[in-house]
């Protein structure tokens, strides 16, 4: 098997809409499923095509009240290409006989392959095999080259290309009930001979888009003159090619897209630009040269090497090249984040959540402009976080749980449990906790970049308002002489509210109430970062007073951080009155338990009774920090902590996680792997399945994890290499859990290129040649100076 190529023999309906979402191909501009080119929408295949920051809104009424939701919207299928031998039928995968069938997903270049034999109804044999890129160098097109010919058929041959705007969003089944026509057509024709253009705009945020479709044909590489018929529907223009077909000859079609919306630089109109850059592009095989030797270089900054067994260095790959079709270089200047299902499906309405926060670390180690592009898309929601805060009765800013065009608050109200058919207050919007890992964000792009502009001018900014909104939520206990936090949630989304309470939310939340003390302290340390006219400027723009800093202080010493039994941390408070659950039973009645709370819903009881937990919680503490760090903050809040009880902690909830959400099982493999880095592997396996398998069962067909994807690669790239960038020193501790025998990765660190080749026994470091200032590397405990071009081993 190859550690580039992702490879299905043989076609399975039922995985089709997996390997549509594994098969996307993307440039971080916009993105489209792997969906076969002949087919539309339908209980087997589903063809997508996605903007980045391309939303809408629409309003449903649900139960006699109007729910509004902004989605991740459909754009036209451009892919739309088939073609029909005379006397008989459009070409179906699922009406013929399939005599071969593979596909192929080539990672090195970003290639999609189908080849397929087929005998028609009518006998005629066939073959099939279209290769597919979506531009990477050039973030505008797409382009496609199907190559066809018959073993026992002569006759006039038709081929039919479209742009249908017709599309709808029907890629998530339990989003059904909701409105869902995002798009109308203004506009679509043809545009020379050979080109068609079709213009869509979506109905509430007026986003226009501009598709231009060139389709061509050849036959021995010379171009063929078929009687082309172009065709205008309502929402659909085409193009039909018509011409003789001899037996044994194989001729190419060629389809090149262009895709602008009015939303782009540099450009006149949009449908303009679309029908330029197709009558503007090369052939085939030349865009795919320049869009080879574009992956290419983004693999030499973002490839992993691992010397490992288990396909790990093939799913590893395919995570990186996932993450990097969502976002690219291309990403910087546009104003999004990033989607927590990529822009491969419509799951969580492509809206973007704290899992960032597993995200960054990947992107800021490679092209830290990307991250800093990907805050700036938070910086600009400021105001709409204050918006939020005030709204709240907060200081400050406070920003939505579910981000998506203009920073409002997209979480639904209501969801649908498929299993009941019942729609359920949605009270999700309360995990405030996406504050932290926004101010997380910042600091450790701020750490690993050294970009002290946008600490000053954006992050400070953030930073300072987030540490308000967490100094306001916080309100002091006389009785116990300590601040709280009350009706919020915590990660795991499981506990809503206390059993029995109509009010959604819980108090003191362990993991929200130690990091907003965090928070708190990064608040104070940026202020003492920050030279003195610049601090005056903020204290007077923001009108921040010398005693909330006296409160942040405070709140730093004597935050409630709530514990039961022999030290293990609550997940919040009143957590150890809840019910233990029966996951025997449980688990032998229904098998797969991982949606606990819709399966609870359904008998009409509820989650919130039960010590059960969806995802890691309390155990993010142990993700996030050392245990000497977590120790640090919980003394200086004057509790005792004891080192040894970390193991029975991760093992209390460990028992208890039933991993609904793909970012537990990361959170977990990460948690073990800091005290066991050697059996770490066996857990990363699991988690390298989580996407390639689908093991959730249904969900990666609706859009990846890329918060698990890129949580895989720093696993790799930060766990096992022990990175960790604090003081101005990248400290490297690497250990290598068995079954991996080495890592090579480059990182960017402080404006240098790192090499880093680790193996059981030694770490080698190596510097490109460059006149930028030495780096300080911390290695088995001792700092050492790294100038610029030099190589250095340590023995491990
Ligand atoms: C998880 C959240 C996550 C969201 C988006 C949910 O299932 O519980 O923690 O942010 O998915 O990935």
């Amino acid at each position: 098997m190859s550690e580039w190529i992702l490879e299905y023999d043989g076609f399975d309906p039922e995985q089709e809409r997996l390997r549509e979402a594994l098969c996307t191909l993307g440039n971080g501009y916009f993105a489209t499923r792997g969906a076969a080119a002949e087919a539309t929408a339908s209980t087997v295949h589903y063809p997508a095509t996605y903007l980045a920051g391309g939303f809408n809104r629409l309003i449903t009424d649900i139960a006699g009240r109007p729910i509004v939701n902004e989605d991740l919207v459909n754009f036209p299928n451009w892919l739309h290409l088939t073609f029909k031998p005379e006397g008989g039928e459009w070409f179906n995968l699922l009406a013929v006989e399939i005599l071969s069938y593979r596909q192929e997903l080539h990672l090195k270049n970003g290639l999609l392959n189908r080849d397929i034999r087929f005998r028609d109804k009518q006998g005629n044999i066939f073959t099939l095999s279209t290769r597919r890129l979506v531009h990477m160098a050039d973030p505008h097109l797409a382009a496609m080259e199907t190559a066809i010919s018959s073993e026992n058929w002569s006759g006039k041959m038709r081929i039919k290309s479209e742009l249908d705007g017709s599309v709808i969003n029907a890629g998530v089944d339990r989003y059904k009930q909701l409105n869902s026509k995002h798009l109308e057509t203004l506009n679509l024709g043809k545009a020379g001979d050979d080109s068609v253009y079709l213009v869509v705009r979506t109905v509430q945020s007026r986003i226009e888009m501009a598709q231009a479709a060139r389709t061509r044909m050849f036959l021995n590489g010379k171009r063929m003159t078929p009687e082309i018929h172009s065709y205008e529907e309502k929402e659909v223009v085409g193009q039909e090619l018509e011409f003789d077909l001899a037996k044994g000859k194989t001729f190419k079609v060629e389809k090149i897209v262009s895709l602008y919306t009015c939303r782009d630089a540099a450009i006149s109109e949009c449908s303009l630009a679309a029908q330029e850059a197709v009558s503007r592009a090369g052939r085939f095989t030349e865009l795919l040269d320049s869009h080879t030797r574009a992956w290419h270089s983004l693999w030499r900054r973002y490839d992993v090497e691992v010397r490992a067994k288990d396909q790990a260095q093939l799913v590893l790959r395919l995570h990186i090249f996932h993450l990097l079709q969502t976002i690219s270089p291309h990403t910087i200047g546009l104003d999004v984040g990033v989607p927590a299902r990529g822009l491969h499906g419509e799951a969580y309405r492509g809206h973007i959540f704290w899992d960032e926060m597993f995200m960054f670390f990947f992107y800021s180690l490679r092209i830290p402009e990307v991250t800093r592009s990907l805050l700036l898309y938070r910086y600009r929601r400021l105001d709409a976080a204050r918006a939020g805060a005030k709204e709240a009765g907060y200081e400050g800013a406070m920003y939505p749980w579910q981000s998506g065009s203009d920073g409002s608050e997209e979480t639904q109200k209501v969801h649908l449990n498929p299993i009941s058919g019942r729609w359920i207050d949605d009270h999700s919007r309360l995990q405030r906790h996406v504050n932290i890992a926004i101010v997380y964000n910042v600091w450790q792009y701020y750490q690993a970049s050294g970009d002290m502009e946008f600490l000053v001018y954006y992050g400070a900014e953030m930073m300072l308002e987030i540490a308000r909104f967490w100094a306001s939520i916080a309100t002091y206990n006389k009785k116990t002489k300590r601040y709280e936090i009350k009706g919020v949630m915590g990660p795991d989304e499981y506990h809503e509210k206390y059993p029995n309470s109509e009010k959604g939310g819980l108090n003191n939340n362990a993991y929200t109430n130690v990091m907003a003390v965090w928070v708190l302290e990064r608040a104070i340390e940026v202020l003492d970062l920050l030279d003195e006219e610049r601090r005056s400027e903020l204290f007077e723009e923001l009108n921040l007073k010398k005693e909330e800093i006296q409160r942040w202080k405070d709140i730093t010493c004597k935050m409630t951080v709530p514990f039961h039994g022999d030290g293990i941390i609550s997940q919040f408070e009143g957590y150890d009155q809840l019910e233990e659950f029966d996951w025997d039973r449980y688990r032998h009645k229904y098998g797969d338990i991982e949606r606990l709370d819709r399966i609870l819903e359904a008998e009409n009881d509820s989650a919130n009774r039960y010590k059960v937990s969806k995802q890691a919680d309390v155990l993010m503490l142990f993700y996030l920090f050392s245990a000497e760090e977590l120790g640090e903050l919980l003394v200086h809040l004057g509790y005792r902590f004891e080192y040894d009880t970390i193991p029975s902690n991760v093992e209390y909830y460990l028992r208890r996680t039933s991993h609904g959400s793909s970012l537990s099982r990361l959170v977990n493999s990460w948690v073990l792997a800091r005290s066991d880095r050697p059996g770490a592997w066996p857990l990363f396996i699991e988690l390298l399945r989580s996407d390639i398998n689908d093991i959730q069962h249904g969900t990666t067909p609706e859009g990846i994890h890329t918060g698990a994807m890129a949580g895989t690669v720093d696993l790799i790239q930060r766990c096992f290499t022990g990175i960790e960038t604090r003081g101005d020193v990248l400290w490297l501790n690497p250990r290598l859990p068995k079954g991996l025998n080495s890592l090579t990765l480059n990182i960017h660190y402080r404006e240098h290129l790192l090499g880093l080749h680790v193996t059981r026994t030694s770490a080698r470091i190596s510097t490109e040649p460059s006149t930028r200032k030495s780096i300080r590397i911390g290695i088995t405990g001792e700092i050492h100076e790294l100038n610029a071009g030099e190589v250095r081993e340590f023995q491990l």
